[in-house]
């Protein structure tokens, strides 16, 4: 096994490992670009940590089962076209499968696996009982038309319907996918169900809609877990919340969310990028008035038609359009990419001046970007603690359909903030007993609960 070690500015080891023997055993191909091989190899890094088992190792190197589906949708024209989908199902040991649908151009099978592995680790670590799982359908939703929409989202849940059910695997939004994308597939399967159980069934899927057995909360979920998380961690590296700049890459749901939320604890949010370009001011965006914006015109691009006057502390109701090597160039205390995985490379992390990089989508930055972040000194808070409070807020969601409760806002709030504290706790205990950085703490504090329930549960036969 060769081990490369990274030793940063604040004295921290990173260590990669390349071609783990359990990577060798599974006869893995050699890809370095391969976010599967990078994913699995940070976990198998830091199970050597924790002198995980072998049995667990390989079990967690592989999803227990790949579904890989193709199905026609009818066409506003008439014409049929063929669709190819996915439902990743990772690891149940925990409990069920757990993890959005992403519709989007770029879903391979290999991403997939990848983000199903991840949620196994992220409800590890923040101590939901459900294991990962993932899915998505490759097409391009802002080509579709509502109705398309509509028959696509339908006939993908009838296509692995018959692999998901409320206990057995539980979808939820992820890229391209939205609380009325969830409502069609809630509707899809218990229409198809026994009638008895119709109802119940609308806990196979999670983020619907609040009129339709929705969580208050979900929506922000993972913008809030964000905030939550950066108010514990950041006062131990002596970053005050209040007055903190912040720059945000992506402005979808997690960001949106984020932004407006980081803004209203007191953040300066200077700078934001989406697919639709970038914008920067140095005296604050007004992430409220750039949602409205968003929500108007599809992107953050135009939003720089009003002129960057703010001043003080305040925000103005403007920024300055630039280019994408000035976004990530902008000084700021932290820097948020909830995009899209593997974004910030070498290249990315070498523009990059932060002191802090918090993962809000997952897999953001590739081994390259990530040594390179190290080798800077800069703190970088991983996705599976992040992130978390999307799937959180999802099993709060799924415990009140079971149970036939309404519980409101404030509650919702006050439990996640209970998960994400606990989560960002255990990542840093780990990280002091096993003097390593904060992902591959964060995997170890996973991994350690999975190993103690695959202990005490055994192996069948
Ligand atoms: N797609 C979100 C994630 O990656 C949420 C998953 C869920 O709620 O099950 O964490």
């Amino acid at each position: 096994m060769t081990t490369v070690t990274t030793q940063a500015a604040n004295g921290i080891k990173t260590q990669a490992t390349t071609r783990d023997p359990v990577i060798e055993e599974l006869n893995f191909p050699d890809d370095p670009d391969n976010l599967y091989l990078q994913t699995v190899s940070t976990m198998l890094g830091a199970a050597d940590m924790l002198d995980l088992k072998h049995r667990v190792r390989i079990i967690l190197a592989q999803p227990k089962n790949e579904v890989m589906v193709h199905f026609p949708v009818r066409m506003d024209d008439g014409h049929h076209k063929l669709f190819k989908g996915y439902r990743i199902q990772h690891n149940n040991a925990l409990g069920p499968y757990k993890g959005g649908f992403r519709f989007h151009e770029n879903v391979h099978l290999d991403d997939v696996k990848s983000l199903a592995l991840l949620m196994t680790m992220k409800c590890a670590l923040v101590r939901i009982p459900f294991g990962g799982g993932k899915g998505g359908v490759k097409c391009d939703p802002r080509t579709l038309s509502t109705a398309e929409l509509e028959r696509l989202s339908r006939r993908y849940c009838s296509a692995i319907a018959p692999i998901i059910g409320p206990e057995i695997d539980i979808p939820a939004p992820d890229v391209g996918t939205t609380p009325q994308i969830m409502a069609w597939f809630a509707d899809t399967y218990m229409m198809s169900n026994e009638a008895g159980e119709a109802h119940d069934g609308i806990r196979v899927v999670t983020g619907k809609p609040v009129e339709f057995g929705g969580s208050a909360g979900r929506e922000k979920a993972t913008g809030q877990g964000v905030a939550d998380t950066l108010a514990e961690m950041l006062p131990g590296i002596n970053i005050p919340v209040q007055g903190m700049t912040v720059s945000l890459l992506g402005f979808g749901n997690v960001n949106s969310w984020g932004g407006r939320i980081l803004q209203d604890m007191g953040a300066k949010i200077t700078a934001v990028m989406d697919h639709t370009g970038a914008i920067r001011n140095e005296s604050g965006i007004d992430c409220h008035a750039l949602a409205e914006h968003c929500s108007r015109t599809g992107g953050v691009k135009g939003f720089g038609d009003g002129a960057a006057t703010g001043s003080g502390g305040g925000t103005s109701t403007g920024a300055e359009e630039v280019s994408e090597e000035d976004f990530y160039r902008t000084k700021v205390d932290v820097f948020i990419p909830g995009a899209l995985e593997q974004m910030v490379k070498a290249k990315q992390a070498e523009w990059l001046d932060c002191k802090v990089v918090a993962e809000a989508a997952n897999a953001p930055c590739d081994p390259s970007g990530d040594r390179k972040l190290t080798e800077k000194g800069v703190e970088v808070l991983p996705a599976i603690l992040v992130n978390a409070g999307g799937v959180t807020v999802s099993y709060f969601e799924w415990l009140q359909n079971k149970t036939s409760q309404v519980w409101d806002g404030e509650r919702v709030d006050r439990e996640l903030n209970r998960h994400m504290v606990g989560a960002a706790r255990r990542t840093l205990a780990a990280r002091t007993r096993l003097g390593c950085d904060l992902r591959s703490a964060a995997f170890a504090a996973a991994l350690e609960h999975i190993g103690s329930v695959y202990k005490v549960r055994g192996i069948f036969p």
